[in-house]
């Protein structure tokens, strides 16, 4: 197949009514009065996202999976996303229809449709691109730089569960090894961040400031501290692990500094956001009718930065983040 057959065959049967049968130059789309555009970009470079000689399925929904919980963590529906490949040309032939398998699955869980892109053939290593467009109310897109002093700092999700997927997956040994039930979770964890879209009426009814924790708890949190002139406390024992992340991290030398490694890891696409202390009550209930996990794991004080407490007081020590994401 060409280049041309390979849209037609792998990415055409994706298009919404916006992408035109991927048949015209541009994607033609309506937004709707009432409602602002929310836009995001992410690219995957082999070796450096992802596993060398992985174009499958899981490429794919991982990369729409972490555009999407950029969309979430601004309250933002997702409508559509136009898609860039770069790669070997042999390969293409070879992985593009299980590429758009991956995207497929994604899509249709989430509600929005390919409306377009743009396919290169390269020598070198591949690299895939996707912009998701999103939608929010006029006005409603939570911000990272509205927190305000006295705001509760809350987390979706677990944290950690996909550093040991990503351990998982590039066949470093986790020790004590897990047993089958956590390795499905873990790998999931890596390979489909479950982006926290349920969480939107949420984050637009409560939230002061959000971010996705993309680059760890600590990292992403600072970036709203840093964006609100406030300073993010976080209480260490009250951070959310699971079982699984528990038991591996029970089992290091030093637990605390594997519950850290945990958190700072990133890649685990929950939300951190913050809140008025008089919606915690709201937030507890709805989180528990939308079936969400959600965690009070600090509060905003008046200075800067961010800083982690443990129960007697003490700071805990934070790495900054420097590993290589693979
Ligand atoms: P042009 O050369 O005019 O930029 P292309 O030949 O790159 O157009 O693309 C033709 C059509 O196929 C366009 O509608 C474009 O959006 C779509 N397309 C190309 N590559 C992709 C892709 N990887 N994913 C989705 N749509 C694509
Ligand atoms: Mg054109």
């Amino acid at each position: 197949m060409n280049e041309f057959e390979l849209i037609e065959h792998c990415f055409a049967p994706l298009a919404g009514p916006e992408g035109l049968r991927l048949k015209d130059d541009t994607a033609l789309y309506t937004p709707r009065d009432d409602c602002e555009l929310v836009i995001t970009m992410d690219t995957f470079v082999e070796g450096v996202h992802f596993p060398d000689g992985m174009y499958g399925a899981d490429v794919a929904e991982r990369l729409l999976r972490t555009n999407l919980s950029d969309i979430a963590a601004k309250g933002g529906t997702p409508r559509g996303y136009l898609l860039s490949v770069a790669m070997n040309s042999e390969l293409m032939e070879q992985w593009l229809p299980a590429f758009a398998k991956g995207l497929e699955t994604t899509q249709s869980e989430f509600g929005c449709t390919l409306w377009g892109g743009d396919t290169t053939a390269t020598s070198g290593k591949a690299v895939f691109s996707i912009t998701l467009i999103g939608e929010v109310p006029k006005h409603g897109m939570v911000q990272r730089n509205g927190a305000v002093i006295g705001d509760d700092i809350w987390v979706s999700g677990v944290l950690g569960d996909a550093m040991l997927g990503c351990h998982l997956v590039t066949n470093q040994l986790i020790s004590p090894a897990p047993n089958g039930q956590d390795i499905y979770r873990f790998e999931s964890a890596y390979w489909r961040p479950e982006p926290a879209v349920k969480l939107r009426t949420i984050l637009r009814e409560y939230a002061t400031a959000a971010a996705d924790i993309s680059d760890g708890l600590m990292a992403d949190v600072a970036h709203i501290s840093r964006l609100s002139k406030a300073c993010a406390a976080l209480n260490f024992d009250a951070l959310p692990f699971s079982m699984g992340g528990e038991i591996w991290a029970d089992g290091q030398n030093d637990p605390i500094a594997a519950r850290i490694e945990l958190a700072s890891f990133g890649d685990d696409y929950g939300i951190v956001f913050t809140s008025s202390p008089k919606d915690r009550q709201a937030i507890f209930d709805a989180a528990r009718e939308g079936r969400l996990q959600m965690t009070l794991v600090g509060s905003i004080l008046p200075g800067e930065g961010s800083v982690c407490i443990d129960v007697e007081g003490q700071e805990i020590a934070w790495p900054k983040k420097g590993y290589r994401h693979v």
